[in-house]
């Protein structure tokens, strides 16, 4: 860490204590961490691997891809897939022992052709749409998809699960018509007692106390990065991604001095600026420019003109800030904070986009 200009910190000590907090939560249910994205841009392999050190009972990712790396990784948990998957693919998926989502009679087809063909086996979660009109079958169709994998011997059902749309409004109508629509579907199909029921994402478990059903997929609450502020019996959640930086270059600017691309911004003083070598090739939203704040030695600064690919410009005049010291582009400095939803804001989007955001330049650097 120490040779990076710049780097993503993630606070495993916080992550392991997110999973407790959660876990207290869920009685008996099932607990599966979301870790698609490389982890929400955590880092894949790491917080896997932390989260099978912690118990986790699972891991969900939405492709094929991101199942095999996990198991290159030795990773070992159940590993679901929650997206879609090409004939292509089903030798991979089955091979890398990967649990994968039924969301249609055709796809089902596909599975059952090479298994028939090939002797082997498939474990598979039925997906049930009730209303969120992505992937998944109407709960009308899925009786009948349900009775098909039943009695084809290729497939061991190992769950049935729908998921919210709304769930991040707690009083939307759409929240009761699709749990109703699920059970609903649920008694008349009586599934086994083994059949993992699931429904719950972060905002369902923020949003509904009762019926976390027999297990609860979460990605952005384990990640302390809800989009809504936490009710309080999750207060103790907090965020585990910092980005930072140290400040590059330093220069005293005269009045009338345009700074970046297309001269945005014009200094109205003489005023003292700083480089960071940080920017949109990194992740970093170019949307910020103009609007941004970085702390350095716990104060706020603001982005003065357009970011850059790789740097972008501070304005700190009147303030004592050198080559050398710390930036903080996300996180806590001293007594100050950036959140990762003031970014998000300030980018007219929510905190997941903004994690997902940060690529591969930027190291992760994990501290325990
Ligand atoms: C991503 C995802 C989740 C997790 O959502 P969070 O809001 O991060 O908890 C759960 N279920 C499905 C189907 C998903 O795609």
């Amino acid at each position: 860490m120490l040779n990076y200009s710049s780097w993503i910190e993630i606070d495993l000590k916080q992550f392991k204590k997110n999973i407790q907090i959660i876990r207290s939560y869920l009685k008996d249910a099932l607990f599966c961490l979301c870790v698609k994205a490389n982890a929400y841009g955590h880092g894949l392999i790491e917080i896997a691997k932390v989260a099978q050190k912690e118990k986790v009972d699972c891991l969900a990712v939405a492709n094929l891809m991101e199942g095999i790396k996990l198991r290159e990784a030795n990773i070992k948990l159940p590993i679901l897939v929650l997206g879609t998957f090409h004939e292509d693919q089903i030798k991979d998926l089955i091979d890398y022992d990967l649990e994968i989502t039924i969301s249609s009679f055709f796809k089902a087809k596909l599975v059952k052709d090479y298994c028939s063909k090939y002797n082997k086996k498939c474990k598979v979660h039925l997906k049930v749409d009730t209303g969120m009109g992505r992937i998944g079958v109407k709960p009308k169709t899925a009786r009948t998809l349900y009775k098909y994998l039943k009695d084809q011997n290729s497939f061991i059902i190992r769950g049935i699960f729908s998921h919210l749309a709304c769930a991040e409004q707690k009083d939307h109508p759409m929240n009761n018509i699709q749990i109703n629509s699920f059970d609903d579907f649920l008694n008349k199909i009586k599934p086994d007692k083994s059949t993992i029921l699931h429904m719950a994402n972060s905002a369902y478990l923020c949003n509904f106390e009762n019926d976390l059903k027999d297990m609860v997929r979460l990605g952005a609450l384990a990640f302390g990065c809800y989009s809504k502020d936490l009710p309080t019996k999750f207060k103790d959640i907090k965020s585990i991604f910092s980005v930072k930086s140290k400040v590059s270059y330093f220069k005293i600017v005269e009045k009338d001095q345009g700074i970046s691309y297309g001269y945005s911004f014009i200094t109205k003083a003489k005023s003292n600026v700083v480089t960071i070598p940080v920017g949109y090739g990194d992740g970093y939203s170019r949307s910020l420019s103009n609007i941004g704040k970085v702390l350095i030695r716990g104060k706020k600064y603001p982005i003065i003109g357009i970011i850059c690919m790789d740097q972008f410009m501070v304005d700190v005049t009147n303030a004592d800030a050198y080559i050398g010291d710390e930036v903080v582009l996300i996180g806590r400095q001293k007594n100050e904070e950036i959140t990762i939803k003031e970014i998000a804001d300030k980018c007219k989007t929510i905190s997941y986009e903004i994690l997902c955001s940060f690529n591969e330049r930027l190291p992760r650097v994990y501290k325990s």
